[in-house]
């Protein structure tokens, strides 16, 4: 007799967003939402963010999924391309606009920032002052489309960081869906395509940690479950700032996968030992999947890297 089919308890993820090759930090994401899903028999998917057209390219796509193969990273399925998916963010923007709770706003960057009352959000970016959400002022037309957050308190418990606690309009205010430029935002892409994967486990950077909220609220609102969420330490430099093109980053040396990989467990605090390195790319990811330890990864937002001093290539 067959056995019954379950889908899987664990789908985990990783979702780069191709603006640039694979970096150090992407690779420390990467490894440890690969390595919670191994040690938890489930599935792991590989998803580009490249709904934001505009920023991202296919050569840095390829650049990605070659790394991530040299690398010996190995996804279960398809990759999901978000430039592909815009008709299923419409359907979900569509049934949000049926609830009512979403509203067309017309004010600028400019504006925004000129409402210095209401100060700033979590992420930095200007609070929403609730200017268009009663209605469009009169000769005002819409550039974007907002999700009224009302009074939501969102309270989750992350694997890494702990208790969570979010008041969204304290935090964050009614936040955009759909851009000015027409594109459907990062909060609205992955919260319909993490439910259209079944993916139970999201494991990404800290720096992430502050959409989190929004994404459990969008959830919410569309009737998906919430997966688990684990956020790991970002890399920064020692002026603290996160891994980037812009800080200097340097892309992953493809030449020494092997070097890479045994720093990022270096860096999860996985103790590996000093021989590792000169072991195979097979062989350090059996030695991850023996020793992985969640629990061991610092709870704390940022962390430097020392072993990344290493003069830009
Ligand atoms: N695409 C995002 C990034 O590269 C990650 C999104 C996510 O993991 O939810 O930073």
């Amino acid at each position: 007799m067959l056995a019954p089919t379950f889908p899987p308890a664990y789908r985990g993820r990783f979702a780069p967003s191709p603006t640039g090759p694979l970096h150090f930090g992407s690779l420390v994401a990467a490894l440890t939402s690969a390595l919670e899903a191994r040690v938890n028999q489930g599935q792991w998917h590989l998803r580009m963010e490249d709904v934001d057209a505009p920023r991202c390219s296919q050569t840095n796509a390829d650049e990605i999924l070659r790394a991530l193969e040299i690398f010996g990273f190995e996804w279960d399925g398809a990759v999901v391309w978000q430039s592909q998916r815009t008709a299923a963010y419409a359907v979900a923007l569509e049934q949000l606009c049926r609830s009512g709770d979403v509203f067309p706003c017309s004010c600028t960057r400019r504006e925004l920032a000129d409402a210095e009352i209401h100060g700033l959000a979590i992420d930095g970016a200007s609070l929403y002052p609730g200017t268009c959400r009663n209605g469009l002022a009169q000769g005002k037309s819409a550039r974007a489309w907002r999700l009224a957050v009302g009074d939501a308190q969102i309270s989750f418990t992350d694997a890494v960081q702990g208790r969570i606690e979010s008041a969204l309009c304290e935090d964050v205010g009614d936040f955009v869906l759909l851009r000015a430029d027409n594109i459907f935002a990062y909060q609205l892409a992955v919260v319909v395509d993490d439910a259209a994967t079944g993916i139970t486990h999201v494991v990404r950077g800290a720096d992430l940690l502050h959409s989190t909220a929004r994404q459990i609220f969008l959830q919410k609102c569309l009737g998906l479950t919430t997966p688990s969420y684990a956020h790991i330490p970002i890399v920064v430099n020692a002026a603290g700032e996160k891994l980037s093109k812009q800080t200097g980053a340097t892309a992953l040396d493809t030449r020494n996968p092997e070097a890479e990989l045994v720093t990022a467990l270096q860096f999860l605090a996985q103790s590996p030992p000093a021989g590792l390195r000169r072991a195979s790319v097979a062989e350090i990811w059996q030695w991850a999947c023996v020793h992985w330890a969640l629990a061991s990864v610092p709870r704390v937002m940022t962390q430097t890297c020392n072993a990344l001093d290493r003069p830009n290539k």
